[in-house]
């Protein structure tokens, strides 16, 4: 289950209320405020509050008073000139707040960007649903030869059938111990009556990465940007990007303008060393150019030669 039914009541509650403000609001956004994009096999995220919208940086950017005085492509060209030169203050002056359920080590990841405010799930105070990840077959690949932090060749069937049948009888072993520690049902009654159960902060110790936790997770569009620009990227574990990938969707909703200047400038472009450039004016100026003599790296030349879409090899 993706949300339990009070979560199913309070959506339902949030979405059927209407209120008026004079703030900004984003029409494309509001459709889906509230509403859980799914995520994973039982992860979503949410958007459940947000302030501000494109206008706000480039009235921030120009630190006028008036909305609307110039035309949509000044504001467009404005945004684009500050991602490009990385005049990030005003990408501040927007903020993003999100619901989002998540696997522990998905998560873990996820943590790792402190610019953010974060309000976790307590196990200490409530009981976490037995729910766990089990990855797609078309995610389950073996260990990359060529990158230790990463995946390759997919597992075929069997194996991989193998794999799934290992992960969830041991998440399912989890949580029938944790259920046991714990000697609760669903009411708060012990299910044994005759033994005590145990604290529900030492009862989840063996739980394990797989199982979902959630978060209020609250920033605003400069750091989202910088997540969604590492988060997105190819070289992120697949099961953070999925989450980056719906976060983009709501980008696009939220700050149109932003995210085309986004894409373009950051997650469809490519940052190049000197020598890398030195080997591109030498491949303009049609001069012979091999990796020994470029001054790159195996691996840099390699990356360079994907990014300019040309074979590594003469
Ligand atoms: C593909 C990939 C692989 C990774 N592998 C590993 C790994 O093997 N092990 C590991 O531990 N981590 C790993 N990470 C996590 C990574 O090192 C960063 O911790 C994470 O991406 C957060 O980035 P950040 O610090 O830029 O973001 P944020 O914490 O959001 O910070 C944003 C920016 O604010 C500034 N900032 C924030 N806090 C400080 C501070 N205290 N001091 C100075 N400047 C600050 C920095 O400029 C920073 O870039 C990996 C990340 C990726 C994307």
């Amino acid at each position: 289950m993706r949300l339990t039914p009070e979560q199913q009541d309070e959506v339902a509650g949030q979405r059927g209320e209407t209120r008026e403000t004079r703030r900004a609001t984003v029409p494309a956004l509001e459709e889906i405020l509230y509403e859980p994009l799914p995520v994973l096999d039982r992860g979503f995220i949410r958007v459940v509050d947000y302030m501000g919208d494109d206008a706000a940086i480039v009235q921030a950017a120009r630190v006028s008073y008036g909305r609307g005085t110039r035309r949509t492509s000044e504001d467009q060209g404005l945004i684009n000139y500050l991602l490009r030169h990385r005049h990030t203050t005003p990408f501040e002056m927007c903020e993003i707040k999100y619901h989002v359920k998540l696997p522990i080590f998905v998560a873990r990841q996820w943590i790792r960007h402190r610019t953010a405010n974060v309000n976790e799930y307590s196990a200490r105070y409530s009981i976490l649903d037995n729910e766990f990840y089990i990855p797609a077959l078309e995610h389950l690949a073996a260990q990359a030869a060529t990158n230790r932090q990463g995946r390759e060749k997919l597992l075929d069937s069997v194996a991989a059938q193998q794999v799934l049948d290992l992960l969830r009888r041991d998440a399912e072993r989890a949580y029938a111990g944790y259920s046991e520690l714990l000697n609760e049902d669903d009411s708060g009654k012990p299910i044994d009556p005759t033994r005590p159960g145990l604290a529900r902060e030492l009862a989840r110790i063996n739980l394990s990465l797989g199982f979902y936790t959630q978060w209020y997770w609250k920033t605003d569009l400069h750091n989202l940007m910088h997540f969604l620009s590492l988060r997105a990227d190819p070289h992120a574990q697949y099961e953070i990007r999925a989450y980056a990938e719906a976060m983009l969707g709501t980008l696009a909703r939220w700050v149109p303008m932003s995210h085309a200047a986004f894409l373009e400038y950051r997650i469809d472009a490519a940052l190049i060393s000197a020598t890398g450039l030195a080997v591109i004016r030498r491949l303009l100026a049609s001069e012979p150019v091999t990796q020994q003599d470029s001054g790159l790296s195996a691996r840099e030349w390699r990356e360079l030669m994907a990014l300019l879409g040309r074979s590594p090899t003469p």
